[in-house]
């Protein structure tokens, strides 16, 4: 919207005034991270600063400090997905941890031999590979939702992949590689009503929209932290109540025991159960400063604002000869992935470098998504609230200057 002060927001985030090359930082790389504004990092200079001890069973003041800032940080990220309950929230080191987790606390205890775990051509090698090996482990089937040219997964084909056998679903909400939305509550819904629970990996959802996991009613949803203004070594793991108390543990440890003897040892409740060992606390109290952050400007005003940039830069990028968008979903986050006819990505990626502007070349992760669509790899500009109409002119101007440099 016109009302969003995106030069406000900009002054906020100190490295945004860092010079490349002498050019002016455009930066486009945030889905793989995105940058920190200085009240997050006030924050952890503060808890670092005045608040820093271990957390629980300490009863001296900067243990109990801790402990209650650590805490406090759950309830604002319990608020911030609209969990049910602070317990249903488990820290975590990122996506990958909480998907991992779900691996071994239900996979490796629920699901079984000839059993079927249903995941998407989209998801991210983090979503495939711990489901992999849980399938080689206990002679399980991984069947895969395919995707249209456009990027879309085909939803009539999801359905008709469920049997009898069917125990389980992996989705990404949002494709890292193409910015793709998927109707991830239609699917959590038809999982449902076959008695199927639904793992969502939100990591390129959580900060850009409005997450609302009572909503989606999934059982799962994994985010990580550095993606979402937040420190990295953070991420989060929301789970439904009920399944999280008949999970096994994923990793023993100090602080995930009520009871520890060399016959016997009994599980902490949850979420504790899940977070053996010191947990990363400052990262932690870091991301409950963050999501304050994004809650401060509004996911919707957010949302809005990035579908803005992505319509501006998708209109630029058409109009330039021998370009071709990959991913061109009808609902799609502010990412664009691309080729250039005749310039290797890698190549792409390094002169816009000198332009001054920070974009990811590769495979994203996701090669089995880059085989469906042959393309061997692209090159991704990745928006954020804090980009501005101009960054995505400098970035365009960029690409006009890679294809001079090759003709
Ligand atoms: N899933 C998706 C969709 C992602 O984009 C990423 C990060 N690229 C991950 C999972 C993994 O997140 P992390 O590296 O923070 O564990």
């Amino acid at each position: 919207t016109s009302t969003f002060d995106v030069e406000r927001i900009r002054a906020e985030f100190p490295i945004l005034k860092l010079r490349i090359d002498d050019k002016p930082l455009v930066y486009l790389d945030n889905a793989a991270s995105s940058q920190m504004p200085q009240p997050v990092i006030d924050r952890l200079v503060r808890y670092q600063t005045s608040q820093h001890a271990n957390i629980n069973r300490g009863v001296h003041y900067l243990s109990e400090t801790a402990t209650a800032e650590y805490e406090e940080s759950r309830r604002k990220l319990q608020r911030f997905i609209n969990a049910r309950e602070d317990r249903e929230v488990i820290f975590t080191s990122g996506t990958t941890d909480s998907i991992n987790l779900v691996m071994h606390g239900y996979g490796r205890k629920f699901i079984g031999s000839g059993d079927e775990i249903i995941l998407t051509t989209l998801e991210h090698h983090s979503n495939i590979v711990p489901w992999q090996m849980l399938a080689e482990e206990k002679g399980a089937t991984i069947r895969v939702v395919p995707i249209n040219d456009a990027g879309e997964l085909l939803v009539d084909e999801y359905e008709s992949l469920f049997t009898d056998r069917t125990k389980f679903v992996g989705v990404l909400h949002v494709s890292n590689a193409l910015g793709t939305i998927n109707p991830v509550k239609q699917m959590i819904a038809f999982a449902h009503a076959r008695g199927v629970p639904v793992l969502v990996d939100g990591a390129q959802a959580a900060p850009h929209m409005n997450v609302d996991v009572q909503d989606l009613d999934c059982d799962f949803y994994a985010f990580s932290g550095h993606k979402m203004c937040g420190p990295t070594g953070i991420g989060i793991l929301y789970g439904k109540a009920e399944l999280l108390e008949r999970m096994q543990p994923f990793k023993g440890g100090g602080d995930m025991i009520l009871s520890v003897t060399f016959e016997r040892t009994t599980y902490n409740s949850i979420p504790h159960k899940f977070e053996a060992g010191t947990p990363p606390i400052a990262p932690a109290v870091g991301l409950g400063a963050a999501v304050d952050y994004l809650s401060g400007i509004g996911m919707d005003a957010i949302a809005a604002y990035e579908l803005q940039l992505l319509n501006y830069a998708t209109e630029q990028m058409r109009d330039l000869p021998d370009v071709r968008i990959i991913g061109t979903a009808a609902a799609k986050t502010a990412v664009l992935s691309f080729e250039v006819k005749g310039v290797h990505p890698h190549d792409i990626g390094t002169l816009l470098n000198h332009e001054g502007v920070a974009v990811r070349t590769g495979h994203h992760c996701v090669q089995p998504v880059m085989l469906r669509l042959k393309v061997p790899a692209t090159t991704r500009a990745s928006f954020a609230f804090y980009n501005t109409m101009s960054e995505v002119d400098a970035f365009i101007a960029g690409i006009r200057t890679v294809q001079k440099i090759f003709t």
